[in-house]
């Protein structure tokens, strides 16, 4: 259900350029973005790698504030979440840009997408997305479809109000974010499904463009704070499905999550720029499962079969 039509305030605007977090002016009219780990030193004019923060004479700016590009209600299952407020519906946002480059984005329209107009999109009030929940009968909000991080200064306005109403906030991350931004985020953020691409630093190199290490400190980071957490393993044929792999990772989750986070093993489709491998088969599927649960994980879930 596509709400964009149904919020009869939305306008459109062009002073949507709000003023960024996390970043400093490198003295020369650039601005160092300190957002997530991939650091992006941004000159004047430019946007960053994700393509959701721009400099605008010096200052930088977050270019996705107030503008999702997907408005949906869905149900909590489809994030995926198994085991928080199951059976209920999310409102559910997401805009352009990602922090990561998967060659197999399964979502590239979003997270590829680019910002050409800056009144294409209409502007959402954060207190327009609480509305709308809330006129949805809606008992979660998440930011989902795209990376949440790199629109968090719109997440945390739109988490403050949803607080005042006990709104839980979701996001659905790559957790692809540095440890300073995380620690203001993570605290408004009552519930994560964070995604596993592959168990190896060559993985993240090769496919994603990123590094496995941040994604696991920020995975571990957003435990300790005693927050629920889901993990999400898109299993791709040949590329993240050795037995080797798939035991390294529920061994990392058993010795610093423990048994009881819920882990989903979910198949991938040829999409995007990697369209090598085969959908995966279900028994791919199955074998992770029996992995996982051979390692001591109890809450094990398998998606798109
Ligand atoms: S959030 Fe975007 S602009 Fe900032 S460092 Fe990450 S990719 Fe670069």
């Amino acid at each position: 259900m596509n709400l964009n039509q149904q919020i009869p305030d939305a306008g459109t605007a062009s002073e949507l350029l709000a003023s960024a977090k996390w970043w400093t002016p490198d003295g020369k009219g650039g601005a160092d973005c300190s957002l997530c780990p991939r650091s992006c030193r941004i000159p004047e004019g430019a946007t960053g790698f994700c393509g959701a923060r721009k400099n605008v004479s010096g200052k930088l700016r977050s270019i996705a504030y107030g503008r999702p590009a997907a408005i949906h209600i869905d149900p909590i299952e489809k994030k995926p979440f198994a085991e928080f407020l199951p059976g209920t519906k999310t409102f559910s946002l997401g805009s352009f840009g990602c922090n990561l480059e998967c060659s197999f984005c399964q979502n590239h329209h979003l997270s590829r997408g680019t910002f050409t107009n800056s009144d294409e999109i209409p502007y959402y009030a954060p207190d327009m997305i609480l509305m709308s929940a809330i006129k949805a009968r809606c008992e979660s909000i998440s930011f989902t479809y795209n990376e949440p991080i790199i629109w968090a200064e719109y997440a945390l306005d739109v988490a403050k109000l949803a607080k005042t109403k006990k709104i839980p906030i979701i996001f659905v991350s790559n957790a692809f974010v540095s440890p300073r931004a995380a620690d203001e985020i993570f605290p408004f953020v009552d519930a994560a499904n964070f995604d596993m691409k592959g168990f190896s630093e060559e993985f993240y190199s090769s496919m994603t463009g990123g590094s496995l290490a941040p994604v696991l400190d920020s995975i571990l980071h957003f435990h300790k704070l005693g927050k629920h957490l889901e993990i999400c393993n898109l299993i791709i044929p040949g590329k993240n499905d050795s037995d080797e792999m798939l035991a390294a990772f529920a061994n990392w989750v058993l010795d610093k999550l423990g048994p009881h986070v819920p882990i989903h093993f979910t198949a991938y489709h040829p999409d995007y720029k990697f369209l090598k491998a085969p959908n995966t088969p279900r028994d791919t599927l199955i074998k992770a499962k029996k992995i996982a649960n051979d390692a001591g994980l109890r809450h094990i879930y398998l998606g798109n079969i």
